[in-house]
């Protein structure tokens, strides 16, 4: 199998229906081994059963990644409890809802603190921390989606984030080149999540996406799930600093292809 004897860690699972979830699923079929975090207690009593489903259950930690001393405490549970790790996977993102729909200028400065700190600065964070953790042959995935490459309606202040996140995947892999470690982000289709259930009018980005896509449908958390699997193997082993789509193709359309009827 792919994966064995890789060991890591997944930050991101809410439920199963995370797209870290599916990144768990593809990695333990293929014989790694996961530890997982939760945000929050409440979290903790969804993320608990998910770890059992893979044998994990005695690695499961708490990690509030906007507190330092949660992402300090991981490292010494992970060091302790599995000693070197070969990856991490960082599928966490937050947006105060204010800033997820309405007019894009009126985004607070508060705001636009909160999403940034949660989700882009905690990848340095999170990689700085862990870091001594890896082995020299090491994978980091994080996740992002095209509104942080063009405007998406009501994605907002995420489109910031995630345009910072992608430029902080590449200046990350260039600076762990050097230590055998490589950063990438996979930019997935939208797909109905808790976090999805916050921007505005999901569905009608669903359906919009269905509809134009070369694949004409959406992408599950399977699919990303075994695209998540290829860039944290030895698979992937020449591919670093990558912002890589799993969205069905619609990336590349730059206008849907209808009929006209000519008169
Ligand atoms: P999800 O709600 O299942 O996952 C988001 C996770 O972020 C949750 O587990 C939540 O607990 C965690 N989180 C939020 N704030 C946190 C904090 N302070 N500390 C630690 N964890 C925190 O939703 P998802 O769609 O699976 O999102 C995972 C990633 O995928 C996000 O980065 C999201 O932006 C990205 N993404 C999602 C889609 C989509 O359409 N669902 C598309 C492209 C990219």
């Amino acid at each position: 199998m792919i994966m064995n004897g890789k060991k890591g860690v997944i930050l991101g699972v809410a439920n199963n229906k995370s797209i870290a979830y599916g990144i768990a699923k593809a990695c333990a079929a293929q014989g790694a081994k996961i530890a997982f975090t939760y945000l929050n207690d409440s979290l903790k009593k969804r993320v608990e059963p998910i770890a059992a489903e893979f044998d994990s259950e005695d690695l499961v930690y708490p990690c509030d990644v906007s507190n330092p001393d949660e992402i300090k405490a991981l490292k010494v549970s992970l060091e302790k409890d599995l000693g070197q790790i070969d990856f991490i996977v960082h599928s966490i993102a937050f947006a105060p809802k204010e800033g997820l729909s309405g007019r894009f200028y009126d985004i607070t400065k508060s705001a636009f603190d909160v999403a940034m700190d949660v989700s882009v600065y905690s990848l340095i964070e999170v990689t700085r921390e862990l870091k001594p953790l890896m082995s020299e042959n090491s994978s980091i995935l994080t996740l992002t989606y095209y509104g942080g490459a063009k405007y998406i309606p009501n994605y907002n202040l995420m489109g910031i984030a995630k345009a910072a996140l992608e430029m902080t995947t590449k200046y990350l892999a260039e600076d762990l080149g050097k230590d055998g470690i490589r950063v990438n982000a996979i930019s997935a289709g939208p797909i109905k999540t808790l976090a999805a259930a916050g921007i505005s009018d999901f569905r009608f980005m669903l359906k919009w996406n269905e509809a134009h896509s070369p694949l004409k449908k959406n992408v599950t958390t399977d699919e990303v799930g075994n695209s998540g699997m290829y860039l944290l193997s030895d698979l992937s082993s020449a591919v670093t600093g990558e912002i890589h789509y799993v969205d069905c193709g619609f990336n590349v359309m730059g206008m849907p292809a209808v009929e006209f009827n000519e008169e």
